[in-house]
């Protein structure tokens, strides 16, 4: 275990010279709103710094910008070329800046700062993102039709237009991350912003709003404004958005959706997940399985990833091996100071969650299931945060509540089978469709599976989220798709002008 030290997140805070929040709105950091909130450290349980709540007050400046600014500005038309000439500096802005956005990604949500300088949600993937997005402007093309009939001389073509206001609301545990992935294609269409994130996470969003702020972007394209629940409902709600762009759980997401109707809002959701992964007695080593797997649910953000394959289906034959494997992963796990790079692991973000986390074990062992090891809190130095020793649970049944549920910690169900056909269907059996995994060296085993699963995504013997490669989910998980050209659709409406010719 690594040592807690309380001072190491205070210093990074003033290293950093963390200030309180502002808005940043039509062009200017602002205060104002309806109040502050706090935001404290998940490892240590102490207040990093304040944020404003922006409230229906500050949405409505924050929108009434952002829709002069696609109504009446230059962003909406501009030529492909221009617009590209204003992202293309902000991607070496955030590549420049990328361990100082680590930094406050850590600050934030007490990711390891590892994982946060390095790994799939750091700012340089942020950049990449800008990047991609970038590439595409002067790309996005619409069609030509053959004329179907020859009685007249009417020619159809199509173009691809921004939505208007983008409303884009993310959450706290990926927040580098899923803002480049809504803010860097809703700018590349045309669309403008006001983005709001997490209330438990807004760190490391203020300094790449900075970067936007520092940027050549017109007045109102993009603007911040920060808040809880009720700012969030607010901007999700407000007449003058065109679309919601929404990363967040599944119960909030449903919210989003039934009150989207009133003015036939436009809607990406990207919500929770129960994935399972199939190993399969062929796969290539069941020890690299088993630790990938546990090593998804105890390192990183300690399960706290939508992705995450929290149901492992293991074929009954290597299921004593696969939990030998996962304990000795479980045994490198260092949690403590996120800023120590000796640490593996994260916090859970909040008390309350905590608790939610807490009693899901206690749920698991109440149904039934086998608690191997982990599901408990480590005390002394680590006491004051909200940790919890990674879990194993065995005889799990897929009728199990922790089976079902989208836990959000390290919690990791192990769900025996006997045939392929049963471990379809019982990774298919669920309220939820995000991601599946597939652990075999049969190819034609792995197309078969991949082919049945009822998921957005699926890995085989691997995954992992591109910029230019499309992710989602289905049922529960959510409706569209971020990532390449997928998320150009998302941010497109499409246009048919039809030409006369004889007129
Ligand atoms: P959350 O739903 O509690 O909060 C997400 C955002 O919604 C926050 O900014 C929050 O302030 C805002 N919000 C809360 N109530 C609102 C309301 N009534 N109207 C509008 N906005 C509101 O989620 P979280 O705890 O921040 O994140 C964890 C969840 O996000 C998990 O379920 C996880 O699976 C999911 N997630 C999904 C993806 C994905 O790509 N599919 C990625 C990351 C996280």
């Amino acid at each position: 275990m690594a040592r807690m030290e309380t001072s190491s997140i205070i210093a990074a805070r003033d290293r950093l010279g963390v200030r309180p929040g502002l808005l940043y709105i039509d062009g200017a950091w602002l205060d104002g709103g309806e109040g502050r909130y706090d935001q404290i450290h998940p490892a240590i349980n102490e207040v990093v710094t304040s944020f404003i709540e922006a409230g229906r007050s500050g949405v409505d400046a924050a929108v009434a910008a952002a829709r002069r600014a696609f109504d009446a500005g230059p962003w909406p038309h501009m030529a492909a070329r221009e617009r590209k000439r204003i992202l293309q500096p902000i991607v070496e802005a955030i590549y420049a800046a990328e361990d100082e956005i680590a930094e406050l990604q850590t600050l934030d949500n007490g990711m390891p700062i590892t994982f946060s300088k390095g790994g799939r949600v750091s700012g340089r993937v942020a950049a990449d993102m800008f990047d991609h997005y970038a590439g595409w402007i002067d790309k996005i093309t619409g069609e030509t039709f053959p004329q179907y009939t020859g009685t007249t001389n009417l020619h159809y073509l199509t173009f691809r237009e921004p939505i208007g206001v983008v409303a884009a609301i993310t959450p706290w545990n990926g927040p580098v991350l899923t803002f480049a992935m809504k803010v860097a294609p809703a700018l590349a269409c045309g669309n403008t912003i006001v983005l709001k994130p997490s209330e438990l996470a807004g760190l490391a969003i203020a300094k790449l709003a900075d970067i936007l702020a520092r940027s050549d972007l017109p007045p109102g394209v993009f603007n911040l404004v920060t808040g809880g629940p009720a700012t969030g409902e607010a901007l999700s709600t407000h007449p003058g958005v065109d679309k919601v762009s929404f990363t967040g759980s599944p119960l909030v997401g449903e919210k989003i959706m039934s009150t989207a109707g009133s003015n036939m809002k436009r809607l990406t959701l990207e919500l929770g997940g129960k994935s399972a992964a199939l190993v399969f007695p062929d796969t290539r080593d069941v020890r690299v399985a088993a630790r990938n797997l546990m090593g998804l649910c105890s390192t990183f953000l300690s399960g706290q990833v939508c992705s995450t394959p929290t149901r492992a289906l293991v074929h009954r034959s290597i299921l004593d091996e696969f939990v030998h494997h996962a304990a000795e992963q479980v045994r490198e796990v260092r949690l403590g100071d996120p800023f120590d790079p000796a640490t593996t692991s994260a916090p859970i973000i909040s008390k309350r969650q905590l608790e939610r986390v807490l009693g899901y074990i206690d749920i698991g062992r109440w149904e039934g299931a086998r608690l191997v090891f982990g599901g408990d809190r480590p005390g002394g130095d680590l006491a004051d945060g909200n940790w919890v020793n990674p879990a194993l649970f065995v005889d799990v049944d897929n009728n199990m509540r922790i089976a079902r549920e989208e836990i959000f910690g390290p919690v990791l169900c192990v769900i025996p089978f006997e045939e392929e056909a049963d471990a379809i269907r019982i990774a298919n059996d669920s309220d939820y469709g995000l991601s599946g995994g597939i652990y075999t060296t049969d190819l034609t085993r792995a197309f078969r599976v991949a082919k049945a699963m009822r998921t957005g995504s699926v890995g085989v013997n691997g995954y992992s989220v591109m910029p230019n490669s499309p992710a989602g989910g289905i049922k529960r998980s959510g409706l569209g798709r971020e990532g390449g050209w997928a998320t150009i659709e998302e941010f497109t409406e499409v246009k048919t002008v039809m030409l006369n010719l004889d007129a």
